[in-house]
């Protein structure tokens, strides 16, 4: 089976649960390769899996940051000799010989994502824990065979992981996916819209003092005048009301 992306994302950022792990494991447990698993290991399966997976992972991805320039060159990643990373993958690969597949086209490729669960049957079958945690590995494993391994990227807000489409030399340490960029975008255009509405309400705070008394009667109060003139609400004015009248703009006349 060739290595998919999508299913490597699923399981980073969504795991697995119990139920997906007592099934997986059910014929080698049948089969008498690991020792059969009770509700709550299935369940602690599941969560070292994903734990396992993400540790190592993460070791890969920040392999390319370079925390001097705050920069994140994902094409110099490179693990280090002796991590747990690197060592998890020579232990996985020393006990597991890599097996054969035929692709539909009947080429021979190396399956490296369903390795044999055990490679010499011990004399105490692995309980569910450690057969997902060598799972784990093995996903690792097979992520590292692939050229992929380059696009991986996590969330700098949602901490999720998403592949991106290009790899460009860097990036700014901060790193963000679709979701979080267009969420993003939507804050810093509320935030530039009210920046803009509190600008204009201070000019015309100011402006007040200015007005002859014919006009002042015509709108009242100083509130009113923001209200009427710029569309503003009292709510709004009134809950910030010392920025309005304290700014630059509205301090000058206001003094
Ligand atoms: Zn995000």
């Amino acid at each position: 089976m060739q290595f998919d992306p999508d299913h490597l994302l699923r399981m980073l950022n969504r795991g697995l649960n119990e139920r997906t792990v007592e099934f997986s494991l059910r014929s080698a447990a049948q089969r008498g390769e690991i020792a059969i698993g009770t509700v709550d290991e299935f369940r602690d399966a599941a969560a070292k899996f994903q734990t396992c997976l993400v540790e190592l992972v993460d070791e890969w991805i920040w392999s390319g940051l370079n925390p001097e320039e705050d920069l994140d060159y994902p094409r110099k990643r490179k693990l280090r000799q002796g991590s747990k990373a690197w060592n998890a993958q020579m232990r996985w690969l020393n006990s597991h010989s890599p097996r054969f597949t035929l692709t539909a086209t009947g080429e021979p490729e190396y399956d490296f994502r369903l390795p044999p669960i055990s490679h010499r049957r011990s004399s105490t079958p692995p309980g569910p824990t450690e057969v997902m945690q060598t799972r784990a590995i093995a996903e690792f494993v097979s992520l590292m065979q692939s050229p992929v391994k380059y696009n991986l990227a996590k969330c700098s807000r949602c901490e999720r992981y998403h592949f991106r489409k290009k790899v460009r030399e860097f990036y700014n340490g901060k790193s963000f996916c679709a979701e979080c960029r267009s969420a993003a975008s939507v804050e810093a255009d509320r935030k530039k819209r009210r920046e803009d509405k509190l600008t204009e309400a201070a000019k015309l705070w100011g402006k007040w003092d200015t007005l002859s008394a014919q006009t002042r009667s015509k709108y009242g109060t100083r509130e009113n005048y923001l209200v009427e003139r710029l569309g503003l609400t009292l709510t709004f004015i009134s809950r910030n009301r010392s920025e309005i009248a304290q700014s630059p703009e509205g301090a000058s006349h206001n003094a």
